[in-house]
């Protein structure tokens, strides 16, 4: 048998560096400092992917947004007006004078409050977001929540807050006059948000994301200044940055991680002064 043991080695050595290399940009994309548990969360569609600890202060933040109930509310209040008066645009659209369709681009109907013909712009840009007409749009209701929508624009000069609305209102037709469903989506929402944070503070208790001292980059050669985006060459192949283009060696409690000299000199003001001497020093030989 011909077996080729030093191909084999090379082989092996090859693939277990490769394995190796998917390990080491597994480093939290927020912080850079933790090595995701994966406890808390998952990769993201940019294949990117942060620690329990990340996670859940993006969570936390979350719960801020929606932490007045008030605010949610007059929030919702304000977008189902804007529903409504598109509708009403829609409805009375008598179709592009140019081709006679009566289908306009969603886009602009739903964030300019516009009506523009959707198969004429598609013919003319190339591209459109999807068609809506008020005849669908009719058939869409009919089906799904069992209304007529000329009815409730023309009639009540307003739209069932969601299906159950729609349900109470095919019930009672009084269900109007006293109708609490905008209430009780914007309570439900935020009670969800608060027990997926609640739940998140109980599972974050289990976290076993590994801390490293250092700030750890995800390409082998290069990191970007946070700040102004300039490329700034890595330590080691261990994907760790210099301790120079850390704020935190030159005592700054900043939220940035990675900073250029440049950057860095902007913030001079705030180091204490041994170190601010000492970082004069690194500028002056060009070490940063
Ligand atoms: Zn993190
Ligand atoms: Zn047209
Ligand atoms: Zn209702
Ligand atoms: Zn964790
Ligand atoms: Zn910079």
């Amino acid at each position: 048998m011909n077996w080729n043991w030093k191909k084999f080695n090379k082989e092996i050595s090859n693939y277990s560096a490769k394995q190796k290399n998917l390990f080491r940009s597994y480093y939290c994309a927020g912080c850079k400092q933790r090595k995701p548990c994966q406890l808390l969360t998952s990769w993201d569609s940019e294949w990117k992917s942060y620690c329990c600890h990340c996670f859940y202060q993006t969570e936390q933040a979350k719960v801020e947004e929606y932490n007045d109930y008030q605010q949610v509310y007059q929030r919702n209040l304000v977008e189902r007006q804007a529903h409504i008066q598109q509708y009403q645009l829609l409805k009375d659209y008598l179709g592009c004078p140019k081709c006679g369709s009566l289908a306009v681009d969603a886009y602009s109907l739903y964030s300019e409050n516009r009506l523009v013909c959707q198969p004429c712009r598609m013919k003319k840009e190339g591209g459109s977001s999807s068609p809506i007409s008020f005849l669908e749009q009719g058939k869409w209701y009919k089906k799904r929540w069992g209304i007529i929508l000329t009815e409730w624009l023309d009639k009540y000069g307003c739209l069932p807050v969601n299906a159950e609305c729609a349900i109470k209102w095919l019930k009672d037709k009084k269900h109007l006059d006293n109708c609490q469903c905008l209430e009780i989506e914007a309570k439900g929402h935020y009670l969800l948000v608060n027990d997926n944070l609640k739940r998140s503070w109980e599972r974050l208790k289990e976290c076993k994301c590994v801390k490293s001292e250092k700030v750890r980059v995800s390409s082998d050669n290069y990191a970007w200044c946070e700040s102004c985006e300039k490329t700034i060459s890595v330590a080691s192949k261990k994907r760790v940055i210099k301790n120079r283009n850390d704020p935190r060696f030159w005592g700054l409690n900043v939220k940035e991680k990675v900073l250029c000299g440049k950057c860095l000199e902007s913030k001079k003001e705030k180091m204490p002064p041994l170190r601010r001497a000492e970082f004069n020093r690194y500028r002056k030989t060009g070490r940063l």
